[in-house]
């Protein structure tokens, strides 16, 4: 019998997506809650992220008055999904589970007090799918002031939007447009006049992620869940085929804590791994990541030393990106998510011919750059694109129309050129395949239509465009010199296989027998979503449904599956 040092009724490796809702359940069923970060600051990529959640079916659906259902959304499924055999993490059982329990625990969230929303256009990733909308199915934190946490404010991971005024994540998307539209216009003005009141007031609001991930901390720290920063966890404890606990540090010596309910692994993916990368992703590279840097595996890698089967680990939440000089090194990479799918812009291979349909999700745009790159060089492809764009979009984190830093141009990365023919001599194309290239998307342009993929034929690839762009949002010409061109590599937010585990989110065996004992959630585990991102928030939601439902499980007393101990 190991002696333990302290015990928790559960304890919850890494403060992820997962971790605190779990906490909170936990709690509200009487039960005390330890969970260890291995970084100094808590909330994990989600903190970073974008903090969106993709709940189908969920109540601000309901309060808004959009049509959604549990059927709805299980067709959709279907269709993005299919039977996923070779993807046991998205098995029909756990997709079930996942879509009748991811409103509860919306609701369950609202009523401890976490404010939630919707956003209310974005578009599912296949919408045009039987089952898919064009309704937000994503919910949100509500901005949050961050002074809320005290002496905890230093310890949150910030959010990948850094902006100097109080927007949230919908605000956000459209500031871009402030030179080209009155309603933006006034939207700035709103924000600098909340901007003005946060300062007058002491206030400091937070979006995304860090808005999420602040309130669930706040809310967690009040019902008591304690967390501990800069406490790793090195192992599982198993004794009689069951997890009973795990060994951590504390004033740096070795420090078992048992676990009497179960062990929650919440501890991320391995992005932040090259070795892992090599071994199931090969050609990805962690220079190209956004995922926060805890992001290292090693609670994978103990789940299979104890046994835990694998799957999906080729996955990737794929996510473009374009890296100036300097942009490797930097923690938040320009991402190029929607860059190829605005009018005047595409994206080629480095044969300089168009292969796919630039507007859909940014997982399927890296997988495709990958696949193209094994019959033609693909990595990086590049975002070929006019002065018109230049003058009205983002590039690599810089506002439209503003003027590029002079080594962007001297450092070769990006190109420009007074005629395509020039623009390809520079990037080593053969003049001929991109003169063609762009007239045929220009003739597509002119009538449309994008005979080739498609774009522009679903409302989330026109969502990605240009919404004051006529008559398409996402097919503009290519034809105002100078043109340009900037390496797009295939880059990630994160990975999206892991250990397997079931509809209890407890981890299996290869025989497919259970760890008793052991829960995992986010992308330690093969994600419910199979190799597809149905919707935004498809990996933010998994994590925190997963995280319910296994702490209810573990926890709740008259649960019959409840492990034995
Ligand atoms: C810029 C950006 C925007 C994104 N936007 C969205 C979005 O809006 N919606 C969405 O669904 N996805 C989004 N993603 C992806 C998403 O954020 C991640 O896939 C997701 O947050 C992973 O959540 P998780 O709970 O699995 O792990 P995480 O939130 O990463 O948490 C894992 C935690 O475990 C800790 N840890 C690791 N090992 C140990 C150990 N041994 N012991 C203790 N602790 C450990 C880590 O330090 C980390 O804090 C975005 C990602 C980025 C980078």
């Amino acid at each position: 019998m190991t002696e333990f040092d302290e015990t928790y009724d559960f304890v919850v490796a890494g403060s992820g997506g997962g971790s605190m809702c779990a906490g909170l359940l936990a709690k509200s069923l009487g039960h005390s809650v330890l969970i260890l970060e291995k970084t100094d600051l808590v909330g994990g990529t989600t903190a970073r992220s974008g903090g969106v959640m993709w709940i189908p079916n969920n109540p601000f659906m309901k309060r808004d008055g959009v049509e959604d259902s549990y059927e709805k959304a299980a067709a959709y499924l279907d269709s993005v999904l299919g039977d996923a055999a070779d993807a046991p993490g998205a098995s029909r059982e756990r997709r079930h589970t996942y879509l009748t329990e991811a409103p509860r625990m919306i609701e369950f969230l609202a009523g401890q007090g976490i404010r939630l929303t919707r956003v209310s256009e974005w578009p599912d990733y296949y919408d045009e799918r039987p089952g898919g909308s064009v309704a937000g199915r994503t919910v949100v934190a509500e901005l949050f002031d961050v002074n809320e946490l005290g002496l905890w404010k230093e310890k949150l991971r910030p959010s990948f939007i850094q902006l100097s005024l109080p927007a949230t994540l919908e605000e956000m998307m459209e500031l871009p447009a402030y030179k080209r539209s009155w309603q933006v216009k006034w939207l700035m003005l709103k924000l600098a006049l909340r901007g003005l009141a946060a300062k007058l007031g002491g206030k400091h609001w937070v979006a995304g992620g860090a808005a999420l991930q602040g309130r669930m901390l706040q809310a967690a720290l009040r019902a008591g869940v304690e967390l501990r920063t800069g406490s790793p966890v090195k192992e599982l404890i198993v004794e009689d085929d069951a997890v009973k606990g795990v060994t951590t540090v504390k004033d740096g010596h070795a420090w078992r804590v048992g676990a009497r309910l179960g062990v929650l692994i919440n501890a991320g993916g391995f992005a932040r791994n090259q070795g892992m990368r090599d071994r199931y992703q090969p050609g990805t590279s962690v220079k190209w990541t956004m995922a926060a840097p805890g992001d290292t595996g090693e609670m994978i890698e103990e789940m299979m030393r104890r046994g835990a089967a694998i799957a999906q680990m080729e996955e990737r939440v794929g996510s473009q990106v374009t890296l100036p000089p300097g942009a490797e090194e930097s923690e938040f990479k320009p991402t190029a998510q929607a860059m190829t799918a605005s009018p005047h812009a595409i994206l080629v291979d480095q044969s300089g011919v168009r292969y796919m349909n630039e507007g859909g999700s940014y997982m399927a745009y890296c997988k495709g750059m990958l696949e193209r790159n094994k019959s033609v060089p693909a990595v990086p492809s590049w975002a070929i694109f006019d002065s018109q764009y230049l003058r009205k979009y983002m590039l690599a984190g810089t506002m439209p129309g503003s003027k590029k830093p002079q080594n962007w141009t001297d450092s070769g990365y990006l190109k420009a050129a007074d005629s395509i023919d020039q623009l390809a001599a520079q990037l080593k194309i053969d003049t001929a395949t991109l003169g063609a290239t762009v007239e045929r998307f220009n003739g597509f342009v002119a009538k449309n239509r994008d005979e080739d993929f498609h774009r522009g034929e679903r409302a989330y690839d026109n969502w990605l465009g240009d919404w004051l762009h006529q008559p398409s949002a996402t097919l503009g010409a290519i034809e105002k010199a100078p043109f340009y061109a900037v390496p797009v590599l295939p880059g990630d937010v994160g990975t999206y296989g892991g250990v397997v585990t079931d509809a209890q989110a407890r981890v299996l065996r290869v025989d497919g027998s259970v760890i008793q004992g052991l829960y995992a959630t986010g992308v330690s585990t093969a994600s419910v979503m199979g190799r597809a991102y149905p919707g935004a928030g498809s990996s933010v939601g998994p994590s925190f449904v997963w995280g319910y439902v296994a702490a209810r499980h573990a926890c709740e007393p008259q649960s019959s599956t409840r492990p034995s101990r």
